[in-house]
């Protein structure tokens, strides 16, 4: 049997980002990967300025100067009828960047091979946790065909979505399966904002776009489910938000089959994030729909906030976990309640949602503060619920004067009560974040003594590790 202080499942954006995380803090960490092929994934390939910083601030400065990144200043958001684009900025002097999955990914696990402390198993699956409790966990990995058992005093889930280690652990979880998305590579010329994320909304489907290679763009295609490549090819006319350059070059990217592929979109939230001493992190933890791009700069926040944690509560793995999950739901809600929200904005075609785009248009077009706010929300810069509510509202006002406007785009009447109902969920998000927060304040105030008495050294990580082994 071997022994480790952290054992994480996963070497994706999450995993690494752990295992740099915690080598800083002097733990010793093993890293087991599946060794899912990269190259052929559609998945992560924006990167907003949270997340760049973040990782600058795990020490991955050298990956992110090292990569031929493009940089990203912004979504540029394409709106279908009217057609009509706007820019939503990043603040003043920050820039995400693109570039393709494989090549943003595979330097970071790369990289994190040669920190201190840090062992990583590529090929090993995390197969069964045979036992998790406040003192350890003991699993079992398979790697080149044989069995081992490993104790640990951490367990780090950062084994995507699908997690099999959440299911493991006995998390219960929400899966909901939202839609299909297909992705091509075209020539960037075909963007008309190089320098931005695409949105195109308020067409039969919604689409992504932006530079992910010198000359090169990848552009993901939101499908309803159950559909294929096949389904694009036979209906061209769901393409018709795209400017015409850019559907001509998708439909010619269509006809070669090898450089198609395919996610599925979904919505999986786990119940709780940790449970013993295993804790979840990542996608593991929250995944939404991609629209927002904002599934890596998670990843890196996780790690970073289970960083704090353990830090500020050495030697008491439950009380950091504990804090860990506190520390990182405000922004998780509102990141999954904003994508959900833009999801329904930007696809759906009920008068209601119309009326919304329209609202969106408005706002934008006549409030330049306003599309930096929602770029800060879209990019995870800003994490206040009660901040997403209020530009709800503020978009639904501008609904209702884009439907009083003269030149009547912004559609009927009728449109108000749809419109008015669709604010419900971020109000209730709003105060149930509230209550929470105080809740937990409340908790924290409550067992505070207990955590200063661990604060103040009556137990290192090292020496709890070996006393609880
Ligand atoms: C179509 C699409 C587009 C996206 N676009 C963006 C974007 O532009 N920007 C953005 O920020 N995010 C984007 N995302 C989200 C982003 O890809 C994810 O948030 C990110 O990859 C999650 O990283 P992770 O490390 O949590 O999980 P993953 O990247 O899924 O990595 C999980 C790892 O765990 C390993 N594993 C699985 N099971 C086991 C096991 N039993 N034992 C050991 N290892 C295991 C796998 O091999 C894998 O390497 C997109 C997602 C999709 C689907």
């Amino acid at each position: 049997m071997g022994d480790t202080e952290v054992v994480i499942a996963g070497g994706g954006p999450a995993g690494c980002a752990v295992a740099a995380a915690l080598s800083d803090l002097g733990w010793s960490v093993l890293l087991l990967d599946a060794g899912v092929d990269r190259h052929k994934q559609l998945a992560g390939e924006l990167l907003h300025p949270p997340g760049v910083r973040d990782l600058r601030a795990l020490g991955f400065g050298d990956v992110v100067d090292g990569w031929a990144a493009h940089p990203v200043r912004g979504f540029a958001v394409r709106f279908h009828a009217p057609a009509r684009t706007l820019v939503l900025p990043y603040g003043r002097g920050v820039t995400g960047l693109s570039l393709e999955h494989a090549a943003l990914t595979l330097p970071l696990l790369e990289s994190v091979s040669r920190r201190r402390g840090v062992t990583v198993c590529t090929r090993a699956r995390v197969t069964a946790v045979e036992h998790n409790c406040e003192r350890g966990v003991r699993l079992r990995y398979s790697h080149e065909g044989t069995e081992h058992t490993v104790h640990a005093r951490l367990l780090v889930a950062a084994d995507g979505r699908a997690s099999p280690v959440r299911r493991m652990l006995g998390i219960a979880e929400h899966h909901q399966r939202l839609s299909t998305m297909l992705g091509v590579t075209v020539d960037s010329a075909c963007l008309t904002h190089p320098e931005h994320g695409h949105q195109f909304v308020g067409g039969a489907v919604h689409a992504l776009a932006y530079t992910i290679q010198p000359g090169v763009a990848r552009v993901m295609v939101d499908l309803p489910l159950g559909s294929t490549a096949q389904t694009l090819k036979e209906q061209p006319e769901l393409l018709l938000a795209l400017p015409s350059r850019l559907r001509e070059a998708v439909r010619q990217a269509l006809e070669q089959r090898p450089a198609v592929r395919m996610a599925s979109n979904d919505d999986w939230l786990a119940e709780t994030v940790w449970m013993g001493s295993a804790v979840l992190v990542g996608d593991a933890a929250a995944c939404c729909h991609p629209l927002t791009a904002s599934g890596m700069a998670s990843c890196f926040h996780d790690a970073r906030a289970l960083q704090e944690s353990l830090d500020r509560y050495p030697g008491h793995v439950a009380r950091a976990l504990e804090h860990y999950a506190h520390a990182r739901r405000p922004a998780q809600r509102t990141r999954v309640a904003l994508a959900s929200a833009l999801y329904s904005a930007f696809a759906r075609q009920d008068e209601g949602m119309h009326a919304l785009r329209m609202g969106l248009l408005h706002y934008w077009e006549h409030s330049p503060g306003g599309a930096r706010a929602s770029m800060a929300l879209l990019s995870s810069e800003e994490p206040r619920m009660r901040v997403m509510a209020r530009e709800y509202l503020r978009v639904v006002a501008h609904a209702f004067a884009a439907m009083l406007s003269p030149n009547g785009t912004g559609g009927s009447l009728r449109s108000a009560a749809p419109l008015l109902r669709s604010a419900g969920p971020p109000l209730r998000g709003t105060v149930a974040s509230a209550v929470e927060q105080v809740g937990s304040w409340l908790h924290r105030r409550v067992r505070r003594p207990v955590y200063t008495l661990a604060r103040a050294g009556w137990a290192s990580p090292r020496r709890a590790f070996a006393s609880n082994r």
